[in-house]
């Protein structure tokens, strides 16, 4: 499983970063399960999801919300319904600039083709002005999952941003960065043993995808139509793990 990973639609990702070419390299990977967001934005969730029956990977689309604190969230859906209409939310709660490709990078909206449909202009990679727990509510209440991304990474990470884990935050997951293991993260913040860890690779071009990803038994290879049953079942998993790391 990895589950997060971006399309081009962000703006720091690679060009080559498009349904076709990403859902081939999972699957020459044995990646079972792929999480495919992008900043403030699900435009590209609906070309991953046509793209996707072709290939044998099953695949959750959403976004990667930024709190007013600055930490990183990441909201997955089973349906491009379903993201689209959690980053129509999102796109209230943004401030309205306008991307600056040549300070940050395109954004480019694809199809299922991978081929470059239009430019996205509004500033993508920027603060909401959602509080974190807020972000969390709004995911639960959308029926998707919610992860805290790369806890351990010192930008935007929930645990060098906050210093703890608010005791009433919904997380279905804490994702440690590729730059740690989960002994590493547990021997800094023992608060981590009892939370549902998992690691992602948050790629930003092919050759990173997968390249750090979270074992799950064949059972949880699939999420299946209810994805927040997934989640519970996923979650009780991933609990079980990490006390035996700890
Ligand atoms: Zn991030
Ligand atoms: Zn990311």
């Amino acid at each position: 499983m990895d589950l997060h990973v971006h399309t081009a639609l962000s703006p720091c990702a690679a060009a080559e970063m498009v349904p076709p070419a990403m859902l081939l390299a999972a699957e020459r990977g044995g990646v079972a399960v792929l999480g495919v967001v992008d900043h403030s934005s699900a435009g590209n969730a609906a070309a991953v999801l046509e793209a996707a029956p072709a290939f044998d990977v099953a695949v959750l689309v959403g976004l990667e919300v930024e709190s007013v604190e600055g930490v990183h969230l990441l909201a997955l859906f089973a349906t491009a319904a379903a993201a689209t209409a959690f980053g129509a939310l999102v796109a209230t709660h943004l401030p309205p600039l306008r991307n600056r490709p040549d300070l940050f990078g395109e954004q480019m909206l694809v199809n299922e083709w991978g081929e470059v449909v239009a430019e996205e202009s509004r500033l993508l990679a920027v603060a909401t002005d959602l509080g974190v727990e807020e972000v969390a509510d709004l995911i639960l209440a959308h029926e998707g999952l919610c992860v805290a991304a790369h806890v351990d990474r010192t930008a935007n990470g929930l645990l060098p941003t906050l210093g703890f884990v608010p005791p009433r935050l919904h997380l279905d997951g804490l994702e440690l960065s590729r730059f740690t293991s989960p002994a590493a993260a547990l021997a800094r913040w023992p608060e981590l043993r009892r939370q549902p860890l998992l690691q992602s690779s948050d790629a930003h071009c092919l050759a990173e995808i997968g390249c750090v990803r979270t074992l799950v038994p064949a059972e949880l290879g699939s999420p299946g139509n209810a994805l927040q049953d997934w989640g519970r079942a996923l979650a009780e998993f991933l609990k079980e793990v990490t006390s035996r790391h700890a």
